[in-house]
């Protein structure tokens, strides 16, 4: 089966063509009667007016109701200090963007100790994932195409492996990567302690350390420091450990119950979970659709010319997409694009 992609045209009714393109495309075939299915995206952080915005939402969520289904918005707390880190201030978020024409459930829970352990394969042996996406009948995966700081891209297979996990979830994935502080360029400036926001690196004759256990890898640091000193190693063993827990996320759906949504508008540098997330990096391409996560996200790296998400992140974004094709995820890394208009 192919992706299906509407582009981006805005002389036409986009929200009505995007309707159409569902329907051709069998999106909401995955819906049954009285199923409670997740509507997986991200509200976007404060300040940042780059997310799906809602006006698409709130189609989805006719179409699904229109199928008898039972839609719930859902996405699990960062695992950060952040807005969204706890489900009231998550739920505040949601509410502030516009997401207000179904039920929020937070899938992790207001403290992030809702989730299923289960098993998986490749780079992690088990995964935390989220309660409410564990417990859905079904799911939509709505995500938008943008670079990312540490996987290098974010779409359809990060949604699921970053999120709809747990904290516990999230940070068994970002410890796989390592954080080095080069001596040589560190002139123990301290700035790197003041915006780590557990005061994890330690400055000892004038160098800093980070030896914590606690480090979640944030990055946090990295990004306050003025000599460049401080770097994560094995970023694209992250991209693994995505893929890993995507296909633990999949395994608590029946077969054919998730299907995807993309879109590949406002392009940004970085993630939408940043109040910030750097210049728009790509032009706009469209909507696709697909129930196949890898060729989704195939899809739409393979309409750009993503090496510049390489170059912003110093990662291989595809990294993720050939490993979640490699664990069996469904796709391909090669898919054909049927033009919708
Ligand atoms: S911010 Fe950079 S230069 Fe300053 S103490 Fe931390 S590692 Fe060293
Ligand atoms: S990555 Fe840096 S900022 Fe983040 S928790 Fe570890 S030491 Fe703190």
């Amino acid at each position: 089966m192919n992706v299906h992609l509407l582009p981006w045209d805005s002389s036409c009714n986009l929200v009505e063509a995007a309707n159409r393109l569902y329907d051709e495309a069998g999106t909401f075939d995955c819906i049954e009667k009285n199923d409670l299915v997740a509507i997986k995206l991200h509200v976007g952080e404060l300040g940042n007016p780059y997310y799906v915005q809602p006006v698409f939402i709130h189609e989805i969520i006719n179409k699904v109701k229109s199928l008898g289904g039972k839609p719930f918005f859902t996405d699990s707390n960062t695992y950060y200090l952040a807005q969204r880190h706890n489900a009231y201030d998550h739920m505040v978020t949601a509410l502030m963007n516009g997401f207000n024409m179904a039920p929020f459930i937070v899938a992790d829970g207001l403290k992030s100790e809702n989730f299923q352990l289960v098993k998986t394969k490749g780079v992690l042996d088990e995964i935390e994932v989220a309660g409410a996406i564990a417990q859905a009948d079904a799911m939509i995966v709505v995500s938008h195409c943008k670079g990312h700081e540490l996987s290098g891209f974010g779409g359809a297979i990060k949604n699921l492996g970053m999120g709809c996990t747990s904290r516990s979830g999230k940070l068994r994935q970002h410890r796989v990567v390592d954080l080095m502080v080069d001596a040589s360029k560190c002139i123990g400036c301290g700035k790197c302690r003041k915006a780590c926001p557990w005061g994890f690196p330690g400055i000892i004759e004038g160098k800093a350390h980070i030896t914590s256990e606690g480090c979640m890898r944030c990055s946090l640091c990295a990004s306050s420091c003025p000599t460049d000193a401080i770097s994560l190693i094995g970023k694209n063993k992250l991209g693994k450990a995505i893929a890993s827990a995507a296909f633990g996320v999949l395994s608590t759906f029946e077969p054919k119950k998730v299907s995807y949504i993309s879109f590949a508008k406002d392009i940004t540098e970085f993630c939408d979970c940043l109040p910030n997330p750097g210049k728009i990096m790509l032009s706009d391409v469209g909507i696709f659709s697909s129930k196949m996560p890898v060729s989704i996200d195939a899809a739409f790296l393979n309409s750009v010319n993503y090496k510049v998400f390489n170059a912003a992140s110093n990662v291989d974004c595809m990294v993720q997409v050939q490993e979640a094709k490699t664990l069996g995820l469904k796709g391909e890394l090669n898919p054909k694009i049927e033009i919708f208009h």
